[in-house]
């Protein structure tokens, strides 16, 4: 059997950043993925990134035809499309990649620092051997051939697929399910349109609470003239089909009158706090398949590159110390729930509370500036939540027999400095674990009864 020191499922952005990191420490790695090596990071996306994300794992910023469009903000529509805000800084300042040529990018820096690729193999089981993963099964899509390959530290990167997390015997302590409810399924196109738009440097996002349930539908300009436009909803019970109700709402906008279809897609992606733990004895999970996805817009190409980075930076101590045990490898969630967990736990609490206002409140909400532009980026961010209610505001939705939404929302930002705070202090070991547990879901509990 072959063997190497970590294998790595999955060559997407997220396997790819730590299949990189753990050959240029010296590592021998194999990075394994069910595409063809042309294909890689081909993915129905909203092809947007933060500026900040390239600065904080110091990857070199998208140029030349990797770059569509530069972002320099967000405008959010409310239902009745009467306000707009507005988003801009820092904090979202991006880009509209070329996502195939982007990750195309990747795979080369990792194949460069000495990784090998396996590519049109796909990962069908793990290998378990005295209550540690040691490997995984494959198979070649091209000679059906079937290969077993080891490896002290195997890593699960394969996004949405989770291919290894979901097949964790419950000894290992996984979260092997992630309930249909807490995934946004979406469908996505890449559009041609006539007549150029004249703020191709803001990306817009609309919501509608009654027609795009849990969700919302998206105008990510690639350049002036070709337009990366979907809707998402959530997949709680009854949802509606995502590719209709795009042809219906979406589709029909005046901007894309006698516009061309370049390509288009379904997707789906996990919208909730991450898994905890996200290791077990020889294995950690990374990217989408940990759930490392900002809950409230669904991006997670920065998150899975960053979750990346520090997995390996704990698998490369970890091997130095010969010990690739859950307790040698348990540094990794409290790691990741310090950067980027927090946040998104606060943000999976907003979420829960969103997804079940109405469109009223969601307009009278937005009219009033509850949450101002600026308190939204700072949110977006990571920061608390503050809310600018004033004596006015209260006395105005008082008056409109709104006083309970004010109510909801200020015992929500309690709840999200709750969640946050228990995220920055993860268990240092297994032992704090189920009693940290029932705090988070008591918090949830409370966000769901809002
Ligand atoms: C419609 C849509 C819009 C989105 N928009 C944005 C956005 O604008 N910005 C943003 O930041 N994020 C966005 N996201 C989320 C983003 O795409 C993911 O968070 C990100 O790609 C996660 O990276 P990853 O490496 O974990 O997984 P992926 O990039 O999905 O990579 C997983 C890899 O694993 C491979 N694989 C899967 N199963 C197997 C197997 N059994 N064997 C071998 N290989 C396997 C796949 O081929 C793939 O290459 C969007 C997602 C969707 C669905």
């Amino acid at each position: 059997m072959n063997k190497f020191d970590v294998i790595v499922v999955g060559a997407g952005t997220g396997g790819s950043l730590t299949a990189k990191t753990l050959a240029k420490a010296g590592l021998n790695v194999c990075m394994i993925d069910r595409k063809a090596e042309q294909n890689i990071g081909d993915k129905v996306c909203g092809d947007a990134i933060g500026k900040h994300h390239f600065d904080n794992i110091g990857l070199a910023h998208p140029s030349g035809e990797e770059l569509d469009q530069v972002i320099q903000g967000i405008k959010v529509y409310s239902p009745d499309m009467e306000t707009e805000v507005n988003v801009q800084g820092e904090g979202v300042h991006g880009y509209l990649v070329n996502r195939l040529l982007f990750g195309q990018r990747l795979v080369k820096e990792a194949k460069q620092a000495g990784v090998t690729l396996l590519t049109e193999t796909v990962v069908t089981d793990p290998i378990i051997k005295d209550g540690y993963i040691v490997g995984v099964c494959t198979k070649n899509l091209k000679t059906n051939k079937a290969t077993d390959l080891s490896a002290k530290v195997v890593v699960d990167a394969s996004g949405h697929a989770a291919v290894l997390r979901k097949k964790l015997p419950p000894e290992f302590g996984i979260e092997t399910n992630v309930k249909d409810e807490d995934i946004e399924i979406c469908y996505r196109e890449i559009r041609e349109i006539k007549t150029p738009i004249d703020d191709p440097g803001f990306c817009k996002i609309y919501l509608d609470l009654q027609k795009v349930p849990g969700g919302y539908y998206w105008v990510f300009p690639k350049s002036p003239t070709t337009i990366n436009v979907g809707l998402g909803v959530a997949m709680v019970e009854g949802f509606p089909n995502p590719k209709d109700l795009y042809n219906e709402i979406v589709a029909s906008m005046p901007l894309f009158k006698d516009s061309k279809v370049l390509t288009g897609g379904g997707g789906l992606v996990p919208t909730r706090r991450p898994i905890s733990p996200m290791v077990a004895n020889g294995i950690i999970i990374i990217g989408d398949a940990a759930c490392q996805v900002n809950p409230i817009h669904g991006g997670g190409i920065g998150s899975s590159m960053m979750g990346g980075v520090r997995a390996a930076e704990i698998i490369i101590e970890a091997l130095k110390k010969g010990d690739v045990s859950k307790e040698a490898l348990w540094p990794y969630t409290g790691i990741f729930m310090k950067e980027y967990g927090a946040k998104q736990a606060g943000l999976d609490i907003f979420r829960m509370l969103l997804q079940r206002l109405n469109n009223d409140e969601m307009n009278y909400g937005m009219r009033q500036h509850l949450i101002t532009d600026d308190d939204l980026l700072k949110a977006s961010m990571g920061e608390d939540l503050k809310l600018n209610i004033t004596e006015k505001t209260s006395r105005l939705f008082k008056g409109l027999g709104c006083l309970s939404l004010l109510k909801k929302l200020n015992t929500m930002a309690k709840l999200m400095r709750e969640v946050k705070e228990l995220h920055r202090n993860y268990p240092d070991s297994a032992d704090g674990l189920a009693e940290w547990e029932a705090k988070v879901v008591a918090i949830e509990q409370k966000a769901k009864n809002l």
